[in-house]
């Protein structure tokens, strides 16, 4: 592969570990294929944990991340927005249409503007209010301008209203399933401290590396084992009945309409791990 054939994907997430949890998957697919990613937290996810303090989990959550770069060879940014106060002002949009104007993405992943998370809205609605004036120079106009608008797809979640998740893309991460779990547990004052805490799970801090590995995996489950059977038609659609039926672990994204359109040649080029897209 020459360097000119490499795809560059940018998930962009409100916190350190969003991406992983939603496309380390994908993101893995494409590092083993000689593809370019880079992880955006759009915070710096100093307000999530019961003890710590806020500027000390900032250092801390920026080595949890260091330590996701080293493992995977992800490019991991991590914006200097401040945890739960995350808004879409004028300067948080210009700050990411110069990120996204100098990685050049061909696919942006990121959340969707109905999310229980303050933060996850709003850096929906950045990415939104970034697509296309990435393309006008006059917008930050000391970065040049995009000629392309990049594909943009959403990442799966589990809200209904005002309307549900409506993916068209399914992807099988069971091969790489443990390379996600290791992702996850790059970030320890997450899955070790802070989750455990929000769910009252204190009984459960997991102590030993056996159970901070299940309790990581048991997370990764509960979140998005669920999908595979949500999605089954679209999963049966893209791998056929036998290997559709029995796929159980799956990423799924949804094209957003501010992006360039996912044409089925877009599509082959993109997600060329899918099958019949050769
Ligand atoms: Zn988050």
């Amino acid at each position: 592969m020459t360097t000119d054939d490499r795809l560059r994907l940018l998930v962009i997430g409100a916190h350190p570990d969003d991406c992983e949890l939603k496309a380390g998957g994908l993101a893995t697919l494409y590092r083993n294929a000689g593809h370019i990613v880079k992880y955006v937290s759009v915070t710096n996810g100093e307000a999530g944990h019961q003890w710590r303090r806020p500027e000390d989990l900032a250092a801390v959550r920026r080595a949890e991340a260091d330590d996701v770069a080293t493992l995977t060879g992800v490019e991991y940014e991590i914006l200097g927005n401040r945890d739960g106060r995350l808004l879409p002002t004028l300067d948080a949009r210009f700050e990411l249409i110069g990120l996204i104007r100098r990685f050049q993405p061909d696919l942006i992943l990121t959340h969707r503007p109905n999310d229980y998370h303050p933060d996850h809205r709003a850096t929906s609605t950045l990415v939104c209010d970034a697509a296309y004036m990435v393309i006008v120079p006059h917008i930050v106009p000391d970065i040049p301008a995009l000629r392309v608008n990049p594909v943009i797809a959403y990442l799966s979640d589990h809200f209904q209203k005002p309307v549900p998740f409506q993916p068209t893309i399914a992807v099988d991460v069971e091969p790489v399933l443990e390379r996600i779990v290791d992702q996850m547990e790059c970030h320890r004052s997450q899955f070790f401290e802070w989750l455990p805490y929000t769910m009252c799970q204190e009984e459960r801090f997991p102590t030993d590396a056996a159970a901070k590995r299940a309790y990581a995996k048991d997370f990764y489950y509960r979140l998005n084992g669920p999908l595979a059977d949500r999605f089954r038609d679209l999963i049966v659609q893209t791998y056929g009945g036998e290997r559709g039926n029995a796929i159980r672990w799956i990423e799924a994204f949804e094209p957003c309409e501010y992006g360039s359109p996912l044409t089925n040649e877009v599509k082959r080029r993109l997600f060329w791990m899918l099958p019949g897209q050769g």
